[in-house]
Formats: C-alpha cells, sequence, structure tokens
C-alpha cells in the first residue's frame, strides 16, 4: 500500500482544519489511471488491492493506517474581489507520497463537508470529475505542467445542482496543494512567524535552490513563483486552453495547472474567446491569461511585502522592481510562444515578427480559422518529407496563403536549423488532437445520462497521445465555429 506523510500538519494549526472525509453509500471504482501509477512508482502498491477495495479509499470510506486527513485554509481573490474565508470546502488532503515524480499530494475532492464548505454539500457531480480527470490527463501528455487524477469512483449518491445527477470523489495528485491564496490567507489573518513557517514550507518542497536570509528567501521565491508561472501560461497560449477562473485559490505555488472547473480549448480562435458561464466580463478570456497570471503574482508579492525588507518602502521596491522585470516577459510571453509555433526559435527580429504573427492570428480571427488545425495545416506545409506530390499551399487554408510567402522568407533567414529540424520543432509545438468541447461534452453525456464510459475511454486514450499523427477523422475535424459560439462550461 501506499505510505502516506502529513507535513502540513507541521504548519500553524490555522492553516488546516483536521477532518475526515463523510463516507458515501455505494463506492464503485470508475477510472483507474495505471499509466500514472507505473509512471510514479517500480513497484504498483496497488498491485494487491481489488476495485472494491481501492473504491473504498479513494472514495473516502476507509482510511489508510497512516492517513490523516485535513482541509486547507485559504484566502482568495474571486473575479477580481477578495474572499478571505475560503479553503477545501468539499476536498481532504489525505497526505503526501515519495514517488519518482517527487513528493505528491493526494487530495480527494467531493468527499463532504468541512469547516471551509459554507453553504456547500462538500460533493461533486460525475460530470466534473469526469472532466477534471480527462483535461488533466491531456495537458499533461500537451507538455502543459497539471495536477494528476488517479480515480474517479462513483458514490452511489445524488448531488442536487438544479436537478440530481450522480455523485463522484475524484483524487488528485499535485506536487502540492498551496495556492497564492494560502499565502493571502497568512497575511490576512496569522501573525509574520506563520508566514516565514508557510514561505520557508514551500521553499523546502518546490524551490529547494534558495538560500539566504529572509529577505533574500522572500525574494527568490517570489522570482521562482512568477517564473514558474510564466511557464505554465505560455502552454496554455500554445495548446488554446482557457483555464476560466484564474483566481488566486486557483493559482498554484508549484505552477501546476489546477482546479479544473469549468476550463474549455479554444476551437477556431479567438483572442477573447470565453466559455465559463460565470466569466460574464471575459475577465479570465484567452487572450487576457498572461496579463491575469502577473495580476496573480503581484497579489502574491503583497503578502511577502512584511518579509521583504524591514523597511515598508525598500520592501514595495524591491516588489515592484521585480514585478517590472516579469512585465515584459509576461507581455512577450504571447509573441515567444507563436514564434515557436511558426518555428522560430527566437522572435529576433522584434517589430517585424511581431507584425508576422499578428497579421497571422488575424487572419485566422477574421476568417474564424480552426486554432489547431491551422497550425498543424503551417507544420505540414513544410514537412520536407511530403510524399503527396500536390502544390503544398493547396493543403493551407485558402485564407491563409497569401502569409505563407512572407514567413518562408523569415524561416530562411534561421540558418542555424535545417528544414527537418524546423519541421520537427514546430511539431513539437503544435498537437493534433486535443480534447474538443464538443467531444468532450459527448462523452460525458453518455457516461452521466446512460452510465456508459466507453466514448470518454475512447476520448481519453486519444488526448494521451495528442502528437501523433493516426487520430480518427471526427477526433481531429475543426469545432464547429457557430456551435462553438454558444458552448458554456459550468462549474
Ligand atoms: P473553486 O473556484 O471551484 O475552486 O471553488 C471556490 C471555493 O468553493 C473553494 O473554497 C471550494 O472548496 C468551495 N466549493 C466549491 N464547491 C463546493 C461544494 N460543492 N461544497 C463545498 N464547498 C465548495
Ligand atoms: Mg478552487
Ligand atoms: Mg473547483
Amino acid at each position: 500500500m501506499l505510505s502516506f506523510s502529513q507535513s502540513y500538519t507541521k504548519l500553524d494549526s490555522a492553516f488546516f482544519q483536521r477532518v475526515a472525509p463523510t463516507p458515501v453509500s455505494a463506492p464503485q471504482l470508475l477510472l483507474w489511471n495505471q499509466s500514472l501509477v507505473e509512471h510514479m512508482f517500480d513497484n504498483d502498491p496497488f498491485s494487491g488491492l481489488s476495485s472494491p477495495e481501492k473504491a473504498n479509499l479513494f472514495s473516502g470510506n476507509q482510511l489508510a493506517d497512516d492517513c490523516e486527513p485535513i482541509a486547507q485554509a485559504y484566502c482568495g481573490h474571486q473575479f477580481g474581489h477578495f474572499n478571505p474565508n475560503l479553503g477545501d470546502g468539499r476536498a481532504h488532503l489525505l497526505g503526501t507520497v515519495d514517488s519518482q515524480l517527487g513528493l505528491m499530494d493526494v487530495q480527494l475532492k467531493g468527499s463532504g463537508t468541512t469547516r471551509y464548505s459554507r453553504r456547500g454539500d462538500g460533493r461533486c457531480a460525475l460530470g466534473p470529475a469526469l472532466r477534471e480527470y480527462l483535461m488533466s490527463e491531456a495537458l499533461a501528455a500537451l507538455g502543459v505542467p497539471s495536477s494528476r487524477c488517479l480515480s474517479v469512483v462513483a458514490t452511489g449518491e445524488a448531488v442536487y445542482r438544479e436537478q440530481a445527477l450522480p455523485g463522484a470523489v475524484v483524487t488528485r495528485l499535485a506536487s502540492s496543494h498551496l495556492r497564492v491564496g494560502t499565502f493571502q490567507f497568512a497575511a490576512a489573518h496569522l501573525d509574520q512567524a506563520a508566514l516565514i513557517q508557510l514561505l520557508d514550507f514551500a521553499i523546502e518542497r518546490h524551490y529547494p535552490h534558495i538560500q539566504g536570509d529572509v529577505e533574500q528567501r522572500a525574494l527568490q521565491f517570489l522570482e521562482a513563483v512568477m517564473e514558474r508561472q510564466l511557464n505554465t501560461v505560455s502552454h496554455w497560449m500554445r495548446v488554446g486552453f482557457i483555464h476560466g477562473v484564474m483566481n488566486t485559490d486557483n493559482c498554484a505555488i508549484s505552477g501546476e495547472t489546477i482546479d479544473y472547473g469549468p476550463c474549455a480549448m479554444m476551437g477556431s480562435l479567438n483572442m477573447q474567446r470565453v466559455f465559463s458561464s460565470i466569466d460574464q466580463q471575459g475577465r479570465y478570456a484567452y487572450a487576457n491569461q498572461p496579463a491575469i497570471t502577473q495580476w496573480n503574482m503581484a497579489r502574491l508579492a503583497e503578502t511577502l511585502l512584511p518579509i521583504l525588507d524591514a523597511s515598508p518602502e525598500l520592501a514595495l521596491e524591491k516588489a515592484q522592481a521585480l514585478l517590472a522585470q516579469f512585465a515584459k516577459r509576461f507581455e512577450t510571453a504571447f509573441l515567444e510562444t507563436f514564434a515557436h509555433k511558426i518555428g522560430l526559435q527566437a522572435a529576433t527580429e522584434a517589430d517585424a515578427d511581431a507584425d508576422l504573427i499578428k497579421t497571422l492570428l488575424d487572419t485566422m480571427q477574421t476568417h474564424e480559422l480552426d486554432f489547431t488545425n491551422s497550425f498543424n495545416q503551417l507544420t505540414e506545409f513544410i514537412n520536407p518529407d511530403r510524399t503527396d506530390t500536390k502544390d503544398p499551399a493547396a493543403t493551407v487554408n485558402e485564407a491563409l496563403r497569401p502569409w505563407l510567402a512572407s514567413w518562408q522568407q523569415r524561416l530562411s533567414l534561421q540558418q542555424s536549423l535545417t528544414p527537418a529540424e524546423v519541421y520537427q520543432f514546430m511539431r513539437r509545438q503544435n498537437p493534433v488532437m486535443i480534447p474538443r468541447n464538443h467531444l468532450l461534452e459527448q462523452a460525458l453525456q453518455s457516461a452521466v445520462d446512460e452510465g456508459d464510459l466507453q466514448a470518454f475511454q475512447t476520448l481519453l486514450a486519444a488526448v494521451k497521445a495528442p502528437y501523433d499523427s493516426e487520430h480518427p477523422a471526427h477526433f481531429v475535424q475543426a469545432t464547429d465555429a457557430l456551435a462553438e459560439q454558444g458552448f458554456q462550461t459550468f462549474c
């Protein structure tokens, strides 16, 4: 069996509540991530367990002997408004396991109420549990830092979300569940000693190279988190992922994508694309994501002000200098990401490259071209080993053809790479298969309405191989632009 440790209980007791999951009536194992288990462990720690035994453990009905479940406290800016009292309202952190992926927190979600539940029922519906499982596996396979899912267990109980829905518990693994909101909690409710304790906990877990006195540690930590977040949001932009609820409580200190709620994938390119039904102002629209990440990092910086310097003025100066240094990088993250997507290793011709990319993206947006498939067409256009004898431009959408010449001219300046290397580079940037919204919705519908997981399993297998070129035609077909406009996600 897994051996759990519980390191969070070393923190000030205000950071958590010791609380056990609420048992469910009829746990049944629906999904089990065997490939993740094999990735994490040389010897499968679950190999002796039957499905009912796994269902008992990962519904919270039975706890391992060394498991000390807790719910974590945090605050958060929700759509820009500060909420001082959040926390795991429907999640239980069973503990941390040591694995080949490093230390991983094991958390049940949908496992009952806690001190932080407010008016919530502590439960999770099957649809969102399956959505989180598939989307996090897809993002991980796409090369995006992400939490992972180990299992989904049906509870045999109904949850009420305007209608009765089947309930589920999803087990999530992440390198930690520390959030910007955890630091906001320390800053808002606790003393400086507790803040430093949290800082050192996070450093030990995620950034063990950081050393020095408290002021130095705090500054280096802030820089390290910004670096990770910048990397993650750049990947979101690359694959067309829209997180949907980038509240500070959903922003991980590790840089992993966490809290998959109303997230979705962009079909046809639209910079202002929003799918979440609760994001009415478009705060978390596709193209806003780098700026919002930066805003979240400013909130993290605020929490650290009291320990960045003994002088409040100097602390503010240090934070502002770092934020300013990153502002430019967040701005150019988008440009760099797209330079890579069109085969440029670096956007060295800054203004000209920005124009080239802008023209391409404007054309895609004007003609409502499919984001993923357009970049695939461009990638295959420069494939030096194309076997068909057709005019290569004929396979590129007509609207993009006038742009090809300026692009090819720019590529010819990049002499460090052979055409085959440019092609391979582009192939690694541009996925073939993404979890398109309509495919996922169809799969969730048959799982939830008919209890049939087959479509879900087929889609799951496909999204785990996003860069393979062999996928069924209906899996790689462009999302219908009109249908996409009306598509909404709910949490
Ligand atoms: P989210 O933005 O979905 O990550 O959740 C915001 C807050 O609401 C977190 O503190 C969650 O734990 C809490 N929450 C969401 N759904 C429920 C639920 N069904 N029962 C209790 N708390 C919930
Ligand atoms: Mg959350
Ligand atoms: Mg959520």
